[in-house]
């Protein structure tokens, strides 16, 4: 691998940092080669781009491939989405110049799926709080009386659960929540749901009103954007918990802040937020009923594996002239 301009000779470019094991790696050095750009944003991407016309595919976690990176990409054929998501990515725009768009679809769903019920298991039953009063050093007397009150949590079993977009991640949600004895209740107008015969399709605004717990798997398209807004916290319960590892746009925040605050639900547990990073002293920190986490729902190590050999494996379809396994063109991306 080379530094600098010269690093686009390659044919693959990796515009920001994420993991790809060292199998995947060697697959992809034997096609031709890579080089992981290390973007600050897309217009340092466009601008390393320019002039150089041996790069095919772009692979890109965060850094927006919209136009100004596609007009300076002379020569591109594919961009592929490290993760499910792709609504950094130009599609129209790249479908519009033959240049084909693939996700990693599926490869990192379960870790998501189970970090939603680490994420609800933590906000139910107060673990963020009570691990930081036990460091500091509130545990003072071993009866249950003497802790203070909020540690009284709630349990799963029972409980409703509604599920905003039945795709990878979604069904597998419903499908551990079933292990919790939950009543499940899903609204997702395009889903294939027959092997979730158990979930009840439900209408947005019915879930909304009758679901203890909201948890959100959409992508985000201008129909989900702000989904979560006004209207729609305002028909939830009081008690209810929403938590949210799909996008951050998809919640209209300060909204949720204002709601959060004035108790018009009972809490949430954010993975994705509007801009990220967020800062140490951002307003969600200040509140006891949010579970905050740093985008993590994908971060596991079995996922890892299986993102980079499916980036691996689309890299090589589209280098060779194949139609890649998870091409999009499902619905269109804002
Ligand atoms: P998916 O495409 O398999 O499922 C998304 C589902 O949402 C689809 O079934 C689709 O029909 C449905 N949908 C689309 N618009 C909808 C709407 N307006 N109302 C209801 N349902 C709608 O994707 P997935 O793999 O389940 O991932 C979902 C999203 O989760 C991704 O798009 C990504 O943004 C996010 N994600 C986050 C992390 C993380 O680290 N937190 C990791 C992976 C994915």
């Amino acid at each position: 691998m080379m530094a600098g301009r010269e690093i686009f000779s390659v044919p693959v470019v990796f515009a920001d940092r994420f993991f790809m094991s060292e199998k995947s790696l060697a697959e992809i050095s034997a096609l031709g080669g890579y080089a992981w750009a290390d973007a600050k944003d897309h217009l340092d991407l466009a601008n390393r781009l320019s002039g150089s016309t041996s790069v095919r595919v772009l692979v890109s976690e965060y850094v927006p491939i919209n136009a100004v990176v596609l007009e300076r990409a002379a020569g591109l054929r594919g961009v592929v989405a490290y993760g499910a998501g792709y609504d950094h990515i130009d599609v129209n725009l790249a479908d519009r110049r033959g240049i084909l768009v693939c996700n990693c679809r599926g490869e990192n769903a379960q870790a998501v799926a189970e970090m939603t019920f680490g994420l609800l298991l933590c906000l139910m039953r107060k673990i963020h709080l009570s691990d930081r009063y036990v460091r500091e050093d509130g545990w003072k007397r071993t009866d249950s009386a003497a802790l203070p009150e909020w540690v009284m949590g709630g349990e799963l079993r029972g409980k409703t659960l509604g599920i905003i977009g039945l795709g990878q991640i979604g069904s597998r949600v419903a499908r551990i929540a079933r292990g919790f004895d939950m009543k499940i209740l899903g609204y997702d107008p395009f889903a294939q749901t027959e092997d979730l015969a158990w979930v009840e399709n439900t209408p947005l605004e019915k879930i909304l009103s009758q679901a203890d717990i909201i948890t959100l798997h959409v992508p985000l398209t201008s129909s989900t954007e702000k989904m979560i807004n006004a209207r729609t916290l305002a028909t939830m319960k009081p008690e209810a918990l929403l938590i949210n590892t799909s996008r951050g746009r998809v919640i209209d925040e300060p909204i949720l802040l204002e709601a959060l605050k004035e108790k018009w639900i009972g809490g949430a547990a954010l993975d994705v937020f509007a801009k990220e990073p967020i800062s140490g002293d951002h307003p969600f920190t200040k509140l006891g009923n949010v579970v905050l986490s740093p985008h993590i729902g994908a971060m596991t190590q079995e996922a890892g594996e299986r993102l980079s050999d499916a980036v691996a494996r689309q890299v090589r379809d589209i280098l060779q002239g194949r139609k890649p396994e998870c091409l999009i063109n499902t619905y269109q991306i804002k």
